[in-house]
């Protein structure tokens, strides 16, 4: 059984429930180790991420869980910090807050030029994803790829965040081959290029369960097909539910505890009194 859960949102930005709700739920499924990762701010306006005000009662209110906890789970305080491509960088206010975080997840979730308010999603909305492709990169969906994932290399390279998170979240509203296909060899071939550059790095790679949870059908992030690729990488693995409510605490984790076995992993890796700790799978 999977015994933890690094990517946890709570009513903080787009969760549904509290951290003390989301930590309840995580010590009903029998987790032990647990991570809370609010929506870091963005530098500009927007309905879903943590507002910046209130970063203090969020990190002041993980640490009262810590103690109430204690005796039942270990509790982590991260974030999931945005890393924007047409910056190449994260928020100067997310590096101020680096410091004081016990884990860091990193995602892109936006496209184009994140300046002004005028953003377009990944995530949003199929329609919201296809305007930022025929704005930004002129409606060439490869372009637009090769960018996301050479984005997602040096935000690896650059930061090494504990947790890259959805490496492939730009499946989330490709139903039917919406923007691209996923045995195109050239996609692929943009994938494998990425995971070459990301292997060796300390980074570990999130199999995120909440997918279809959110969109039924979309699967799980990374695809099935990039797992047995990154153990050929050695490429380590750590778990997180995508968990916006109580409901997604732990959802679909016992296929995802099946496939890693089947493709050959052992273990992925746990927080334990604070450290990165490799966890046997599948016991
Ligand atoms: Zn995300
Ligand atoms: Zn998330």
């Amino acid at each position: 059984m999977l015994l933890a859960n690094y990517h946890v949102h709570s009513d903080y930005c787009d969760g549904t429930n509290s951290l003390e709700e989301m930590v309840q739920a995580g010590i009903a499924a029998g987790l032990t180790s647990l991570g809370l990762s609010s929506h870091f701010p963005l530098p500009f306006t927007n309905d879903w991420t943590m507002k910046a005000e209130n970063i203090e009662n969020y990190l002041n209110d993980i640490k009262n869980l810590k103690e109430k906890y204690a005796l039942q789970i270990e509790l982590y305080g991260g974030m999931e910090i945005d890393f924007f491509i047409d910056r190449q960088d994260i928020s100067d206010l997310a590096k101020t807050v680096l410091p004081r975080l016990d884990y860091t997840i990193m995602s892109i979730h936006t496209l184009g030029k994140t300046t002004d308010d005028d953003v377009s999603y990944i995530d949003e909305s199929q329609q919201d994803f296809k305007r930022g492709i025929e704005k930004y990169y002129q409606g060439d969906n490869q372009a637009f790829i090769k960018d996301y994932y050479q984005g997602i290399e040096k935000m690896v390279k650059i930061f090494e965040p504990d947790i890259l998170g959805h490496i492939d979240l730009i499946k989330k509203y490709n139903q039917n081959n919406y923007i691209f296909d996923e045995n195109d060899p050239w996609y692929q071939e943009t994938v494998r290029a990425c995971l070459d550059r990301i292997a060796g790095t300390k980074t570990l790679m999130e199999i995120n369960t909440g997918a279809n949870m959110r969109i039924p059908g979309v699967g799980r992030y990374p695809s099935d097909w990039m797992i047995p690729e990154m153990k050929k990488r050695n490429i380590p693995i750590t778990i997180g539910g995508d968990s916006h409510s109580v409901g997604g605490i732990i959802y679909e984790y016992n296929q995802a505890e099946a496939y890693l076995a089947e493709c050959g992993y052992h273990e992925y890796w746990v927080l334990k009194k604070g450290r990165w700790e490799a966890q046997p799978l599948g016991v």
